[in-house]
């Protein structure tokens, strides 16, 4: 499995490549920013991309999803509820103080449950509203890998205050779609360091066993 997770932008969103050596198939989860660096890693590992898979439409994490795509030919995938928040990309980009990259609806929804991924590598869509209503997170099971976007952090959850959040149902899809999974997941956060699901019912002061 070739594994990089690296921080873009002006925000730091952790973009992550993961490609199958043996197919030399890739996907790109959160393609938020410096999309050159991105082509240029999938290129010097021999990678082709196959999925371009947004956890959320926070710019930070779209902002570089068409780039992407017309560089390499791969769909985009986001969850329809996030729509709405595709299209205040001018607002978004005022929030943060950037120019307002270029944005276009997704190719493919992301539906709970649904399958995504390598075929070596799939992943289970796990449909998490809160930090937005079309937040998902990639449950690599045989990897025992989280993809948690900004729905989980290191000693954090994502905030609730831009529109489509809502503190109760990230507290919520937290209890109920990631604390579900084993202790020793490792959880890769849309910003800042690693951890494991354990790690976080022992130290985050959000998550209390219930
Ligand atoms: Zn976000």
């Amino acid at each position: 499995m070739i594994f990089e997770s690296f921080p873009v932008g002006l925000l730091a969103c952790n973009c992550t490549v993961l490609g199958d050596e043996e197919t030399r198939e890739a996907m790109v989860i959160d393609p938020g920013d410096e999309v050159t660096r991105i082509v240029k890693r999938l290129n010097e590992q021999g990678l082709k991309l196959k999925q371009i898979i947004v956890t959320h439409a926070h710019i930070d994490h779209v902002g570089g999803a068409l780039k992407l795509k017309r560089l390499t030919g791969a769909p985009i995938f986001l969850n329809e509820n996030d729509l709405p928040l595709l299209q205040m990309m001018n607002a978004q980009a005022a929030w943060v103080g950037v120019q307002t990259p270029e944005v276009a609806p997704p190719d493919e929804g992301l539906a709970d449950g649904q399958i995504v991924g390598l075929e070596h590598y799939p992943a289970q869509v796990l449909h998490t509203p809160g930090h937005t209503q079309g937040s998902i997170c990639l449950h690599f099971a045989p990897l025992k890998l989280l993809a948690a976007g900004d729905t989980l952090f290191t000693g954090s959850i994502g905030r609730t205050d831009l529109p489509g959040g809502n503190f109760d149902q990230i507290i919520d899809s937290l209890h109920s779609r990631l604390m579900t999974l084993p202790d020793e997941t490792r959880v890769l956060p849309g910003h800042g360091p690693a951890t494991t699901i354990g790690e976080e019912w022992q130290s985050n002061p959000f998550l209390q066993r219930r």
